[in-house]
C-alpha cells in the first residue's frame, strides 16, 4: 500500500486541534434583582483552601467566585486543623492574602475569615472581617471568639445540623449559644451549608435575631460538587448592601440584612424575599377579555434565574385559574383564565392568590403572592 501523503496525515492529526476555540474564561451573572434601597450582593462566606483541609490554592477560589458571578467571598480555613502543614505554610493569614491578590484583579471582594473548629457545644464558628487570624489560635474557644470580636469580627455558627456533631440525633441550641448571643459573640447562623437546609436553624435565626447564611463550605474544586454548566449553583448568602464594598457588606450583616439562595430556593425574612420575587415577576398584559366560555391568556414574565413554583392558595369569584403554575426563570409563561359560571358582563380587578413553594419566609411557610389582572367579561 502507498504511504499516505504527509499533508493528509497533518490534516487528520492537526485539523481537529486547530479548529478548537480558545478557552474562554467567562463570568455568569447570578440573575436576582436588587431590592428597594439596597443592592443584592451574592456572597459565599465559608470557603476552604489547601491552607486547612481544602484541596484548592487560594487564588483559584477568587476566580471560581468571579466566574460564578459572586460579589464577595470569605476564605475561612480552620484554625485548629491543618492537615497539609507538612507541605504548606501554617500562617493563618496566608490563604486570604493570596486570594485577595487575585480578587483585587478580578473585582471580587475577599474577606479575611477563620473557622474556629471545636466540638459541640459550641461547634464550628466562622469569624469574618478579621484583620489578623493569628490571635484566634488559642486553646479556649471563648478566648478565640473574644479575640475575633476585638477586631470587629462578625461571627456565625456553621452547619448546626452537621451529623457528626448532633446530640441524640437532633439539631440543638445549647446554653453556650445563648451566652454567645448575650456577649455579642454570635451574630449569624448557617441555615444552609453545602446542600443541607436546617429548618431548626432557620427558626433560631428568626427568634434570636441572627442573620441567616447559606454557604458552600467548599473543600474541592467547585465544579466537583456543583454542576455549574447545567444551571446548578453553590449556596449563596444574599446581602442587601448600600453599595458593593466590604464595609457595606459588614454593615449589612450586623443589621441582619441577608437571605439565602440555595438549590433554586430562597429563604429569608419576608421583607427581603418578597421584593426579590416581586422585583422579577411581572404581568405583561394585565388587561384581558374573556368571551363567553372562551379563554384568556395572561403572560407572566420572570426576569430572574430562579424558577418559581406556585400553588393556588384560594379561590376567586367568577374566574377559573390554574392550581399550579411554574414561572420558569428568564422566560414568559401563560396563565389561562376562564369564566366560572356565567359572570355579569363588565370589567373587574382580580388578585389570584398563590403561594411560592420555593420561597420560604419561615420554616414551612411559603411566600404568598398575588397575581393581579383586570378581566373584562363579555358575552
Ligand atoms: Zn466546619
Ligand atoms: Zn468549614
Amino acid at each position: 500500500m502507498k504511504p499516505l501523503p504527509l499533508l493528509l496525515i497533518l490534516a487528520v492529526t492537526v485539523g481537529p486541534l486547530a479548529a478548537h476555540e480558545p478557552v474562554t474564561r467567562a463570568r455568569t451573572p447570578v440573575r436576582l434583582p436588587d431590592i428597594p434601597g439596597y443592592r443584592t450582593l451574592k456572597c459565599d462566606f465559608h470557603i476552604h483552601t489547601v491552607f486547612s483541609d481544602g484541596l484548592v490554592w487560594p487564588t483559584v477560589r477568587a476566580e471560581e467566585a468571579w466566574r460564578e458571578g459572586l460579589d464577595a467571598i470569605a476564605i475561612t480555613d480552620h484554625i485548629e486543623y491543618q492537615p497539609h502543614k507538612a507541605d504548606v505554610s501554617t500562617n493563618h493569614n496566608r490563604a486570604t492574602d493570596l486570594a485577595r491578590g487575585r480578587g483585587n484583579e478580578l473585582e471580587v471582594i475577599v474577606i479575611r475569615g477563620s473557622e474556629i473548629t471545636r466540638s459541640m457545644p459550641p461547634g464550628h464558628l466562622n469569624a469574618i472581617f478579621l484583620t489578623n487570624s493569628t490571635p484566634l489560635a488559642t486553646s479556649n474557644w471563648l478566648d478565640a471568639l473574644r479575640a475575633a470580636r476585638a477586631q470587629g469580627a462578625f461571627i456565625f455558627w456553621n452547619h448546626p445540623g452537621w451529623e457528626p456533631q448532633l446530640k441524640d440525633g437532633k439539631v440543638q441550641w445549647f446554653p453556650e449559644h445563648t451566652q454567645l448571643v448575650a456577649e455579642d459573640l454570635l451574630h449569624g447562623i448557617e441555615i444552609v451549608n453545602e446542600r443541607a437546609y436546617y429548618p431548626e436553624a432557620h427558626g433560631w435565626a428568626r427568634e434570636r435575631n441572627l442573620a441567616p447564611f447559606g454557604n458552600s463550605d467548599i473543600h474541592e474544586p467547585i465544579h466537583m460538587d456543583y454542576h455549574l454548566h447545567a444551571g446548578d449553583h453553590r449556596p449563596l448568602t444574599l446581602v442587601f448592601a448600600r453599595e458593593r464594598s466590604a464595609e457595606a457588606i459588614q454593615e449589612a450583616l450586623f443589621d441582619r440584612r441577608t437571605a439565602v439562595y440555595s438549590g433554586g430556593k430562597l429563604f429569608g425574612e419576608e421583607k427581603f424575599v418578597r421584593p426579590l420575587v416581586e422585583g422579577a415577576v411581572r404581568v405583561l398584559n394585565p388587561a384581558v377579555t374573556v368571551r363567553g366560555k372562551g379563554r384568556a391568556y395572561v403572560q407572566i414574565h420572570n426576569d430572574s434565574e430562579v424558577t418559581y413554583r406556585l400553588e393556588r392558595s384560594g379561590d376567586v369569584a367568577d374566574v377559573v385559574f390554574p392550581r399550579s403554575l411554574v414561572l420558569v426563570g428568564g422566560r414568559t409563561v401563560l396563565l389561562e383564565l376562564k369564566a366560572q359560571g356565567a359572570p355579569e358582563a363588565g370589567t373587574r380587578a382580580v388578585a389570584l392568590p398563590y403561594q411560592v413553594t420555593n420561597a420560604l419566609t419561615a420554616p414551612g411557610t411559603p411566600l404568598r403572592l398575588e397575581l393581579k389582572a383586570e378581566v373584562t367579561f363579555a358575552p
